[in-house]
C-alpha cells in the first residue's frame, strides 16, 4: 500500500457540490487515484441526516469498493443508543467497521465520561481504535474544553489496552497532545485537517515546525497517522505538505501507511 488516509468524510455542506453520498464516494475514489492514495477511512458524523449519512448508509454506499475504503462509525452520547452500539459491536467483531470515532467538544462531554466506556470496552475487545476529536472544532455550537488533547490522558491511563488516535493533533494544543502521546504507549494521533482547503507559505510553515518539534519530543515514529479531513481540507495539498517535512523513508512510510495498517488492523 502506498499511502492510507485515516481521515476523511462523506458529510456534505450546503452549497457545495456532489452532495449526493453516492456521488460523494465517486468523488473521493477520483481524488485518491490522482494522488496516489490506495486507501481512505470514511468516518460517519455526530448524526445523521440529508447532509451526514450514518455508518449504516456509509458501510452500504462503499461495500464494493473494500480494497480501497473503510469504515470507522461515529458514535455520540446525545444522538446515538443501543440499537447503534449493538449494531457497531457486531460490526467491529465482523471486521466491517475498523474502529469507532468519538465527537468530544462536537457534543459536550469528556472523554472520560462513564458514556464512552462500553465504546472503549468493544473497541478492547475486538482490537480496533477509538479515534477521538481532539482541538479546534469546525461549528461555533462546540465547546473546546471537551476537546482539549489533555483530557485523553485519564481514559489512556484507565484503558491501558484500549488505542486511541487523537484526531487533529489537538491543534492548537499541540505540546498537549505530543505529552501524551509521549507518555502513554497506547496513544497515537492523525495529522488531518490542520487547515480549510490549500494553505499559505506561512501556515505551511508553521505546522511543518510544529509537526517536527512534536515528532523529535515524542522520539517514536510509530505515533503519528497520516490524514486530511477530506472535504475539508484538500488532499493534493496535504501531499505537498507531507513532502516538506523532509522525513527519511523508514518515517514516511510509518505515517503514510505502515502505523494506519497496524493500528486499524488493514
Ligand atoms: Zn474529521
Amino acid at each position: 500500500m502506498s499511502i492510507i488516509d485515516c481521515h476523511v468524510h462523506l458529510n456534505c455542506y450546503p452549497g457545495v457540490g456532489h452532495n449526493r453520498s453516492v456521488e460523494r464516494v465517486k468523488k473521493l475514489l477520483e481524488v485518491m487515484n490522482k494522488n496516489g492514495i490506495n486507501y481512505s477511512l470514511i468516518l460517519s458524523s455526530y448524526k445523521s441526516d440529508a447532509y451526514r449519512p450514518s455508518a449504516a448508509e456509509i458501510i452500504e454506499i462503499t461495500k464494493k469498493y473494500e480494497n480501497n475504503l473503510g469504515v470507522v462509525a461515529g458514535f455520540t452520547i446525545d444522538n446515538h443508543g443501543e440499537e447503534d452500539l449493538n449494531n457497531y459491536k457486531k460490526w467491529l467483531k465482523d471486521g466491517v467497521i475498523k474502529g469507532i470515532k468519538l465527537y468530544c467538544g462536537y457534543e459536550h462531554y469528556y472523554p472520560y465520561d462513564k458514556g464512552y466506556q462500553r465504546v472503549y470496552d468493544m473497541c478492547v475487545e475486538y482490537d480496533a481504535p477509538v479515534m477521538i476529536h481532539t482541538g479546534d472544532t469546525f461549528s461555533n455550537t462546540a465547546k473546546i474544553r471537551f476537546s482539549h488533547p489533555l483530557t485523553v490522558d485519564d481514559i489512556a491511563v484507565d484503558n491501558p489496552d484500549l488505542k486511541i488516535v487523537m484526531c487533529h493533533l489537538g491543534n492548537p494544543w499541540m505540546v498537549d497532545c505530543q505529552e501524551v502521546i509521549y507518555k502513554n504507549k497506547n496513544v497515537y494521533a492523525d495529522i488531518s485537517g490542520l487547515f480549510i482547503g490549500d494553505f499559505t507559505q506561512s501556515v505551511k510553515s508553521y505546522y511543518v515546525n510544529k509537526i517536527k518539534e512534536l515528532l523529535s519530543y515524542i522520539g517514536d515514529p510509530h505515533r503519528i497517522l497520516y490524514g486530511t479531513d477530506w472535504p475539508i481540507s484538500d488532499i493534493e495539498s496535504y501531499i505537498k505538505f507531507v513532502q516538506s517535512l523532509n522525513l527519511d523513508q523508514r518515517e514516511s512510510d510509518l505515517l503514510m501507511f505502515g502505523n494506519a495498517k497496524k493500528i486499524f488492523r488493514l
